[in-house]
Parts: C-alpha cells; sequence; structure tokens
C-alpha cells in the first residue's frame, strides 16, 4: 500500500502565450471595455456573439489557404464524439459573417456591428504578441461606399480620443478591385523578368509564386529594384480612384492626416478597395493597434448573397500596453464603504445595512471575518484603510442596540464620525453618493 504524502500536488500552469488577466489589471480591461461600449452606441455599432469554436473549413475558406494563420497559426482540433474539423478561432470576421450570412440577418438592409472577446493564433509569444489575444473589432455589412469606410476609420481614431492616448498614426492604401491586382501582377512579374540578373534566390523564387512578395524583401541590394517597381496604385481605375479620393476628403474634413503606404496589402485574401492600419512607433515590432478595410467579397465566399463589408480589428493587449507606456490608467475604484462588526451578533444587521447601501448605488465592502466572527476592531480598521474605501461604517454593541451605525470618514474624506439611523441609511447614501 501507497501511504500519501504531504508534498503539495504538482502545480499547473497556464498555456504558454495565454495570460491570466487579474486584479488590478483587470480594472484596466473594464475600463477599457466600458469606453467601446460606449464609442459603439454613439456611432450606432450592435453588438454580435458568435462562437469560439467554428468548422475549421470556414477559416480555410474565408482566410484563404495560404494564408499565415491557416498555414500554421491555427489551433485545429478534431472534435473526439463526432470527428469534426473545429478550429478555435483566429480572427473574428469570418464568424461574424457567417452567422449573418446563416441568420439572413442583411434581409432588410446593412448592419453596423461590433464584438469583443478572445482570438486564438500559435505564434512565438513575445510583447504584443500572445497566443491567446482579444480584439475588438467592428464590422459594418451590406454597405459599399466610401462613406463607411471613413465612418469605421473614425471610429478608431475617436477611441484614441476617448481613451487619451496620442502619437497613434494613420496609414492608407487602396487594393483596388481583384482585375486590378491581376494586372499589376502581370506587371510586376514582367517588370522582375526584365530584371532577373539583379533578383536575388528569394525573389527567383518568389517570381511566379508570390511576385508580390518581393516587394517585402528585406535584403537591401534589392531595394532599388524594388523603389522602381510597378504600382497597384497606377493600376488602378476610375471607380478605384474615386472611392479612394472620397474616404481621404473625409478624413481631411475632420483633419486626420494620414500617410498612403503602398507597401500596406493586409494578409487576408479577401480585402479590396480600402485597406488601413492605425500603428505607433512606441511598441516596437508589435506596432499595429488597429488594421481594417474592405471586403467585398467576402460574404458570397461564405455563401451569402454577394454584399458589401468593411471593418477592422484591434488588438487591446497591445492598446492596453500602450496606455501603460504613456502612463494612462483608468481612475481608481475604491469602494464607498466598508463595514466594520463589534462582533459575531452585529452580521445579520451588518449584513443588512450594506444591501440597503448597494441598493441605493454605493461599493460596500462587508467585513468577512473568519469561522470565530470578525476579530478585531484594529484589524478590521486595517482592512477598511487598505480597501480605499471613504468611510467606515461601524456596527458595534452600542449602534445594535439603538438602531444605528456610526460613520467614520476615511482617508481624510473629511467631516466628523456621526451616528446615523439605520432607517436613514438611503438618505446617507443619497448624500455621499458620487456621480
Ligand atoms: P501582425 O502584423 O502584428 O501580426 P496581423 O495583421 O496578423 O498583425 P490582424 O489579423 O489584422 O493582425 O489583427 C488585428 C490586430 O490584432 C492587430 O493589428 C494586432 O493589434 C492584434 N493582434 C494580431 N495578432 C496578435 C497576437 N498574436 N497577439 C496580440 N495581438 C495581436
Ligand atoms: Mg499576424
Amino acid at each position: 500500500m501507497t501511504i500519501p504524502d504531504h508534498r503539495m500536488a504538482e502545480r499547473i500552469q497556464a498555456v504558454k502565450g495565454m495570460n491570466d488577466i487579474l486584479p488590478p489589471e483587470s480594472a484596466r480591461w473594464e475600463w477599457f471595455e466600458d469606453k467601446v461600449r460606449a464609442l459603439m452606441r454613439r456611432y450606432g455599432y450592435q453588438g454580435v456573439r458568435v462562437p469560439i469554436v467554428e468548422p475549421t473549413a470556414l477559416f480555410v475558406r474565408g482566410l484563404g489557404e495560404v494564408t499565415d494563420i491557416v498555414e500554421k497559426e491555427m489551433y485545429s482540433f478534431t472534435d473526439s464524439l463526432n470527428g469534426d474539423r473545429l478550429s478555435l478561432r483566429p480572427e473574428g470576421t469570418a464568424g461574424v459573417v457567417r452567422a449573418v450570412v446563416e441568420h439572413s440577418a442583411l434581409y432588410d438592409g446593412g448592419k453596423r456591428l461590433y464584438y469583443i472577446g478572445p482570438m486564438f493564433r500559435h505564434e512565438r509569444p513575445q510583447r504584443g504578441r500572445y497566443r491567446q489575444f482579444h480584439q475588438v473589432g467592428v464590422e459594418a455589412l451590406g454597405f459599399a461606399g466610401p462613406d463607411v469606410d471613413a465612418e469605421v476609420i473614425l471610429m478608431a481614431r475617436a477611441l484614441w480620443a476617448d481613451l487619451g492616448l496620442a502619437d497613434v498614426r494613420l496609414e492608407l492604401n487602396s487594393l483596388g478591385q481583384p482585375d486590378e491586382r491581376r494586372a499589376h501582377r502581370d506587371a510586376l512579374v514582367r517588370y522582375f523578368e526584365a530584371h532577373a540578373d539583379r533578383l536575388d534566390a528569394d525573389a527567383q523564387r518568389r517570381l511566379h509564386t508570390n511576385p508580390l512578395r518581393i516587394l517585402d524583401t528585406k535584403n537591401p541590394a534589392m531595394q532599388p529594384l524594388v523603389e522602381a517597381a510597378p504600382k497597384l496604385m497606377d493600376h488602378l481605375g476610375e471607380a478605384s480612384l474615386k472611392h479612394l479620393d472620397a474616404v481621404r476628403a473625409v478624413l481631411d474634413a475632420v483633419g486626420q492626416p494620414y500617410r498612403i503606404n503602398p507597401r500596406l496589402v493586409r494578409g487576408l485574401d479577401y480585402y479590396n478597395l480600402t485597406v488601413f492600419e492605425w500603428v505607433t512607433d512606441q511598441l516596437g515590432a508589435q506596432g499595429t493597434l488597429c488594421g481594417g478595410g474592405r471586403y467585398d467579397g467576402l460574404i458570397e465566399l461564405i455563401g451569402g448573397k454577394p454584399a458589401p463589408a468593411v471593418g477592422w480589428g484591434l488588438g487591446i493587449e497591445r492598446v492596453l500596453e500602450l496606455l501603460a507606456q504613456q502612463g494612462l490608467a483608468p481612475p481608481p475604484r475604491a469602494p464607498d464603504a466598508y463595514v466594520v462588526l463589534g462582533g459575531a451578533a452585529a452580521l445579520p444587521a451588518a449584513a443588512a445595512a450594506a444591501e440597503t447601501l448597494r441598493a441605493a448605488g454605493l461599493a460596500v465592502l462587508l467585513h468577512a471575518g473568519g469561522k470565530d466572527g470578525p476579530g478585531s476592531f484594529k484589524a478590521q480598521f486595517k482592512r477598511a484603510d487598505a480597501s480605499g474605501a471613504r468611510f467606515a461604517l461601524i456596527l458595534g454593541a452600542d449602534e445594535l442596540a439603538g438602531g444605528e451605525v456610526s460613520v467614520k470618514p476615511l482617508r481624510g474624506a473629511g467631516g466628523e464620525q456621526q451616528r446615523v439611523a439605520l432607517a436613514a441609511l438611503p438618505d446617507w447614501a443619497e448624500q455621499v453618493r458620487t456621480p
């Protein structure tokens, strides 16, 4: 027989790249999410909640087989009960589009939607890059015009303002339409073929598989060649240029600077026309806070009636990191009152008083003692001070006998200690409530 020993059980740790968010950090998240929800209300965007697990086929189709995400970053598995191929969502757009198509949600016109939630990508964890991370996303579905492109771009700008963030730049580009991209691609191949002697080995390999990727070369010797290569912008037709100009005109009208970045392409195949990123120089290589664009082809690709769409995804961890870096923090949220008890006998009255105050809108901590009661006043006041509460509410034997509580201002909240009748607590709450 083995004798159980008293060593602690071996610890199980969180999965690498997946983080716990504990207080006080969680308060920053809630503050951020409150700002996001208020923003969405102001712009008339409604929340959607879709599953975290989707059929793998949705992302393969929606993102494209040869994207980094689908090729090597997805958490995919077989449902052991029925053999289905499933994936943890690596991004939010495909799921939202699936849901909208499945429920014919566009039958009565366009929809402005948003979500907040976790995404999963098997990447190398580092600052600003995790395996479970969180995004806010907006999707404006069923609208074809440049007005909504500008609208979603400006929503991100409004969020930076609401958060107090500085130094977030806007980069903008147009990917045109698929036929324009094909014409550009053909011109690129002809151009690089004409200069085959100047291509490095990498570029030669990519020439016929993915010539666009040659433009991303890090090889300094290739830079002059790449700089002079045909530009997609020069292959855009009148309609595409008009769309871009209309977006620019709105940005100009609100005084939002931007840089046209012809290298900005987005990883995903289904983007067309407007693409943009909000970037910062303060987060090193993980400087993209928010990226998005128009994806008019996706809804049809996922089996819906063709409909245009535009949206963005924003990395919450990166935004919070930048906030911390800029010294921006939510206002502290201490309780209004901490209830201190003279002994176990005071518990029913104390708990009832705390409930009354909470119902009146105050944040109240009732001292949590042990099996043998609440403990000494001294120990309780130490807790009350540490909680940051503005008032201690004392229910000793005296107060109990008189149907009252003593209210003691803490941390220089000002005023004298006073007695308040239990029945008068709602009035007292009214007096001390902060907006
Ligand atoms: P990157 O170029 O940084 O890999 P991406 O193009 O893969 O970004 P998107 O798919 O557009 O990113 O996602 C939108 C946003 O989500 C990014 O701009 C970024 O802020 C955030 N994000 C993407 N991947 C991660 C990750 N692994 N960890 C934390 N945030 C992420
Ligand atoms: Mg990525």
